[in-house]
């Protein structure tokens, strides 16, 4: 199956690669018991975790400790590798709202025995991802959004992207200069604090304040 981003001026773009950022609010990797880290976390989610809005996050049964985070998700409009920070607005498509859902006790194993974090981040449908707000409309500006994530209509999550400790065209030139940039890619810019369970029946309700909302529901 083709996956396909939608555009709230009704284009659409092929999913690619899924980047995301660990630990790239200072209050997060402090809940998570962690000290920021010198260089960036990386990890990948495959196109096939994706969720368009008002879809469904299927937890795997594999888990009894899935977490929600919220995070501003900016997709990739044109190749590029090597890209200086101060170029990388040129290579940005848009921007949306996502969810990194997280299979915790899975990550924490993981981390305790050295494992890779594929299944606890990657597994079908952890990407849940709202629709993209075209960046052409800010201009030669990188914005800051407020963030916000609601559960059954309780406030879980609420923080500003200004918060992030490397800023969008950071991670732009970073992942360009490892990884290469294609487009359709899209970057997770890691989670503000407030992370927490997620069961079945859920609504999940995430916003960039003032431009787009993604709802999704929890289910097995
Ligand atoms: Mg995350």
């Amino acid at each position: 199956m083709i996956m396909d981003y939608d555009f709230t001026d009704g284009r659409k773009l092929k999913v690619g690669t899924m980047y995301c950022v660990g630990q790239n609010y200072s209050k997060h990797a402090k809940e998570m018991g962690s000290e920021m880290p010198n260089d960036p976390i990386i990890f990948i989610k495959p196109p096939n975790a994706y969720v368009s809005n008002g879809g469904k996050v299927i937890l795997p049964s594999i888990s009894n400790l899935p977490h929600h985070e919220v995070e501003l998700v900016v997709v990739i409009g044109k190749d590029c590798n090597n890209v200086r920070t101060n170029d990388a607005v040129k290579y940005i498509a848009g921007y949306a709202v996502g969810l990194d859902i997280t299979l915790r006790d899975i990550q924490n194993k993981a981390k305790k025995d050295g494992h890779p974090w594929a299944v606890a981040k990657g597994f079908r449908t952890s990407a849940p991802i709202s629709k993209i707000v075209s960046a052409s409309q800010f201009g030669e500006e990188i914005p800051f959004f407020a963030l916000e994530l609601k559960v059954n209509n309780e406030m879980r999550q609420a923080a500003n992207t200004k918060e992030m400790e490397r800023s969008v065209a950071v991670l732009i030139s970073y992942l360009s200069g490892i990884f290469g940039l294609r487009e359709g890619d899209c970057i997770f810019t890691g989670t503000p604090e407030g992370v927490g369970e997620i069961k079945h029946g859920d609504k999940l309700h995430a916003e960039l304040k003032g431009f787009i909302s993604l709802d999704v529901i929890v289910d097995k």
